[in-house]
């Protein structure tokens, strides 16, 4: 790690810089693209940027820095003073800079950036006279005293206290200029005002910390750079790093910048653009901006801009300008970016661009037209959209009729697409009790901040009365996917009644809301949703489909499929146990199904009588009896599978469940039962007492149940067989894959085999014909993994039932966890939830391990995976690595398991070459 220059700090400017846009690991995001922007020469105020590896230093060393890191900022410093001719400190040309932090992955609003660092008491008349503008000086000092005195020194709310007290500060000085008059805009302060305010924030913050403010800028730089770093452990960085998996090791990086002033009059302004529209995806120039504004004010929304297309009308030349640098960002960095600007007397500057964040629709279409515009390769396209991000495209929509009687009471901006509905509340953590008590849930605010962050991510949708499509709220939802409209200025929020009025009507927190993301528009009540437009196309709803041609996203969603298939080497099966399910996993690219649990079959309408009679039987054959009752309905289910899947295999599993999971537990149940079966109550209490197990987990399921009860094995093997020798009759080919679970001695999987094999040459026979079929088994527990290549002996094929593999790996019941592993997460024992993605050092080692000894014994030996993970995008790339044959994955995860296959199999392309590189 230790490099021998210990080059601490990279300098930007004048079209040249030490770091350029690849090194995003040691100057972060934002200093990496500061770099690159510089580069091509894009106009960028200079500036330096101090590694992230000064970050891990200062964590590792009591909060302390490298020995040389001052004096290679103090050079810094010097280049920035050479180019500008201005100094730190100076009386006549004071240079002023922001401290702003910057991870290797964007976390918008999650850190403290400190702006005017330098101004002083002296310092602030050089700023006053250069711009000949006494109010903006001293609104840009007391600025600067506000938020240092926040960031660095710690001047915050209190418990108990309910307002910033820099903000009681100010709004004790308007009560007292303005007597009477409640929202009193900060334009209002003059001069005077604003001085006046600059010396009771000092004295608050002696008051408060009985320190003096500092005036001296180097003492000022010291604390900003000290104070970012320190904010990559506040809580609301912990808490977006636990929600995004962003290592705590890798840290922040700090850029110093010169300021550029986007309040300086009528020439001037501050904007957030993105070079496409980042939630539909359309190739139009999206953004906004306000005149006479510094950006933080943009991005906080407490004022609402106007769009970037507005722009020309005031300043062409700046328009024309910003039209210039959007066109050269997209050729240079090949991707939709998302960046800052501001326009200092009528002059554009760049002060941050990043791939943009986008919505998943988005995602689609970006990738697919800068395929077509040759921008980026098909291959390329399949890395542009994150698999996870599919969810957001096969979203529900508002149902068309639904939508069309229900009552528009407010429209906003369409900042996070798709449909929500819920029942508001108006503070983060009130909406976080709510959705853990299992309500639907909106957020209303009348603008987010980054406390609000827990509470969007339990919400199904957020919406705000204030901010642009750049707001907090907006960003944050765009990342996670939320349904969002914000600024919708009729809402009136009231936090202290909590109320929402709009339009005369009145909603109490409780109340139904819903919300159309991809219109901006706010409904009273709750509305009833309808499938995605893809979904549309491909299944369709209640028999009908919608076509192909009036839908654009399902075309492109479509164009991006067919390169998924051209790059990938797995295939994606589903799990499904109707022949619904079954088809719309068809549909949606499935090549069969690697997972029919044959239990839910046993729960319909009074196939559940059957089904306990069976399990009350006291000899075999009252047993064989029972069985031969539920014979026709597993027949049935297994015809209209077959058929479903026209030629396609499908794994059936055979019983799995301990029986008393299929028994009531209840007295009034029992007696019913009871009734309906004509049996005393005692015999089937008698039964659920024998039954009862203490832990049902590891206890008498799975092919336990078919050793002990070979009938029921036998009769499942029946139904297979004999719905399979009917629908071959029909001429649809069918290939039954049958599947033993809970495995862990070959001689378990043998006697099984055994009846399989015996009944089906019993069918063949039987209808004269005959069958292409397998039988194999799940590997679910450690021992099966272990001794795989003797299972290989007998097994066709395996498939890994991760979910019940990680529970017996990891000594730990998924349905018990909720106790213990949200602090194992925090505490970053475990990386990520195991039951979610599959923890590829344990599990995965036995996965491994199985798939070479199987291979050892049985060359040809199919492999796949039928447990949960089979459709979450990390898992489905680790089982091409470990060379799965396919995952398994519920039918509405196929597209994402599909874009995960494919990216994974370019990704081992691509590897070879990105090696040689280095
Ligand atoms: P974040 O990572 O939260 O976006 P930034 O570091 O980008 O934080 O800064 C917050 C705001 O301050 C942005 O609107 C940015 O444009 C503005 N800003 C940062 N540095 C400067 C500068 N040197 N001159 C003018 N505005 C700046
Ligand atoms: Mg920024
Ligand atoms: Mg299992």
């Amino acid at each position: 790690m230790a490099k021998a220059s210990n080059k601490y700090v990279y300098f930007f400017g004048n079209k040249k810089a030490d770091g350029n846009g690849g090194m995003k690991a040691l100057l972060g995001g934002k200093g990496a693209n500061l770099a690159e922007m510089t580069r091509i020469g894009l106009p960028v105020p200079p500036g330096l940027t101090i590694t992230t590896e000064v970050c891990a230093y200062y964590y590792a060393h009591h909060r302390t820095y490298p020995k040389e890191l001052w004096a290679q900022v103090k050079a810094g410093i010097a280049g920035i003073e050479k180019l500008l001719g201005k100094r730190l400190g100076d009386l006549q040309k004071p240079l002023l800079v922001s401290v702003r932090s910057g991870a290797r992955d964007s976390m918008p609003g999650m850190m403290d950036t400190i702006l005017h660092l330098g101004l002083n008491d002296q310092t602030v008349g050089a700023l006053e006279e250069a711009g000949g503008n006494a109010r903006f000086a001293w609104d840009c000092y007391r600025r600067f005293v506000q938020m240092y005195g926040d960031v660095v020194m710690g001047v915050q709310k209190r418990p108990g206290e309910d307002h910033d007290p820099f903000e009681m500060v100010i709004d004790g000085l308007k009560a007292e200029m303005f007597p009477g008059e409640s929202h009193v805009e900060d334009t209002r302060l003059d001069a005077e005002e604003l001085k006046k305010l600059v010396r009771q924030f000092k004295y608050l913050i002696k008051e408060r910390t009985g320190k003096e403010f500092p005036a001296d800028p180097w003492v000022q730089l010291e604390g900003a750079v000290g104070a970012v770093f320190g904010s990559w452990m506040n809580d609301r960085a912990i808490v977006y790093r636990g929600k995004y998996n962003i290592p705590s090791e890798w840290g922040t990086a700090v850029n110093v910048q010169a300021m550029v002033y986007g309040n300086t009059g009528e020439r001037s302004g501050s904007g957030v653009a993105f070079t496409r529209d980042p939630a539909s995806g359309e190739r139009v120039f999206y953004g906004e901006f306000l005149m006479n504004a510094q950006g933080e004010d943009v991005v906080a929304g407490v004022r609402t801009p106007k769009p970037v297309a507005e722009l020309g009308k005031t300043m062409p030349d700046a328009a024309a300008e910003l039209e210039r640098v959007r066109k050269t960002l997209e050729s240079h960095f090949r991707d939709v970016q998302d960046f800052e600007f501001t326009i200092e007397d009528g002059k554009v500057f760049m002060l941050q661009t990043r791939n943009g964040k986008r919505t998943g629709l988005a995602a689609v279409r970006f990738a697919v037209e800068m395929q077509k515009e040759g921008l980026i390769t098909w291959e390329e396209a399949i890395h542009r959209v994150p698999a996870e991000q599919l969810d957001q495209v096969l979203a529900p929509v508002f149902d068309r009729a639904a939508i069309k009687s229900a009552k528009c009471v407010a429209k906003g901006l369409p900042a996070g697409p798709g449909a929500a509905s819920g029942r508001v509340f108006f503070n983060a953590t009130r909406a976080v009790e709510a959705a853990h008590g299992g309500q639907k849930v909106l957020l209303v605010r009348v603008e987010t901040s980054p406390e609000d962050l827990r509470g969007m991510i339990a919400a199904e949708g957020i919406l705000t009365a204030r901010g642009g499509v750049s707001s907090h709220a907006a960003l944050v939802a765009r990342q996670m996917g939320k349904v969002c409209v914000c600024g919708a200025h009729a809402l009136q929020v009231d936090y202290g009644k909590k109320t929402l009025t709009v339009e005369g009507q009145t909603f109490n927190e409780g109340d139904f809301l819903s919300i159309d993301g991809t219109a901006g528009e706010v409904y009273a009540g709750e509305v009833k949703t309808s499938p995605s437009e893809i979904v549309q196309v491909l299944i369709g709803e209640n028999g009908k489909k919608l076509d192909l041609k009036e839908s654009r996203i399902c075309q492109d969603y479509l164009q991006l499929m067919k390169w998924c298939a051209k790059a990938t080497r797995m295939h994606v099966r589903t799990n499904a146990d109707s022949p619904e399910q079954a088809a719309n996993a068809v549909a949606f690219g499935a090549t069969g199904i690697g997972l029919c649990r044959t239990e839910h079959m046993f729960f319909e309408g009074n196939r559940i009588n059957a089904m306990r009679e069976m399990i009350l039987a006291d000899n075999t054959g009252d047993r064989k009896k029972a069985l031969a009752k539920l014979l026709p309905y597993q027949k049935e289910d297994f015809s209209g599978i077959f058929t479903a899947l026209n030629g396609l295999p499908a794994t059936i599993r055979f019983l799995d469940p301990p029986l008393h999971e299929f028994l009531p537990h209840e007295q009034a149940a029992q007696a019913e039962l009871a009734r309906d079966l004509n049996v005393p109550v005692e015999k089937i209490s008698k039964r659920v007492d024998q039954l009862h197990e203490f832990n049902p987990m590891l206890g008498h399921r799975g092919c336990r149940l078919g050793i002990v009860y070979p009938e029921i094995s036998e009769m499942q093997a029946r139904a297979v067989f004999e719905a399979a020798a009917e629908v071959q009759k029909k001429g649809v080919k069918v290939r039954p894959e049958i599947m033993i679970p809970l495995v862990g001695f070959p001689k378990e999987l043998q006697l099984q085999i055994e009846v399989v094999n015996r009944v089906a040459a019993e069918v063949a026979q039987e209808h004269k014909t005959r069958f292409n079929y397998l039988v194999g088994t799940m590997i679910e527990i450690p021992r099966a993994a272990l001794v795989a290549d003797e299972i290989a002996k007998d097994a066709q094929f395996f498939s890994f039932g991760t979910n019940d593999l990680t529970q017996t790996c990891l000594g730990m019941s998924r349905d018990d966890s909720g106790s213990f592993l949200p602090k194992y997460q925090e505490l970053e024992i475990v990386k990520q939830n195991p039951f979610a993605t599959i923890d590829q050092k344990g599990v995965g080692r036995l996965i491994k391990m199985a798939c070479e000894l199987g291979r050892q014994t049985r060359p040809d030996i199919k492999l796949g995976i039928c447990g949960e993970h089979g459709g979450e995008p990390s898992s489905v790339k680790f089982c091409h690595r470990a060379g799965l044959n396919y995952v398994s994955c519920s039918p509405f995860r196929v597209p994402i398991a599909r874009l995960a296959a494919a990216q994974a199999a370019l990704e081992e392309k691509e590897k070879p070459k990105a090696k040689a590189k280095k």
